[in-house]
């Protein structure tokens, strides 16, 4: 198995995790870029947005929806967060295992760089 969060996924390398369940798991970025940066990722391999299909609605679903549970949790609900997906090289986009990163806890520009 090569794919990096397929390894943190399966508990093979360490992460620090804030949230897991049978679908998803949620934790830490190593390279914050934010008081709050949670990186929240399916459990099954999904190199990238373009490669969704119908029968994952649901899971992508969970991934905002847990996204949102954990800024909640974390006091930013009301003073707000970005979670988004960066999708292929022009977006930034360096694992190829669909990730919405959670971030919070500072004044975020827009538009981004
Ligand atoms: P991307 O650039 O693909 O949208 O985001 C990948 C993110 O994964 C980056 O924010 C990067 O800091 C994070 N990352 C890369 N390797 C690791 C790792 O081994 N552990 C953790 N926790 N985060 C990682
Ligand atoms: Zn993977």
């Amino acid at each position: 198995m090569s794919c990096l969060f397929c390894r943190i996924a399966s508990g093979e390398i360490p992460a620090s995790k804030v949230y897991e369940d049978t679908d998803v798991l949620a934790f830490n970025d190593i390279n914050p870029q934010a008081p709050l940066h949670v990186l929240v990722i399916p459990k099954q391999h999904i190199a990238t947005t373009n490669d969704l299909t119908e029968a994952d609605e649901a899971l992508v679903g969970k991934l905002v929806r847990t996204a949102a549970a954990l800024a909640a949790q974390k006091g930013y609900a009301d003073r707000g967060y970005r979670a988004v997906f960066n999708c292929n090289a022009e977006a930034g986009q360096t694992v190829f295992h669909i990730h919405l990163h959670l971030l919070a806890g500072r004044s975020l520009g827009w538009p981004p760089g």
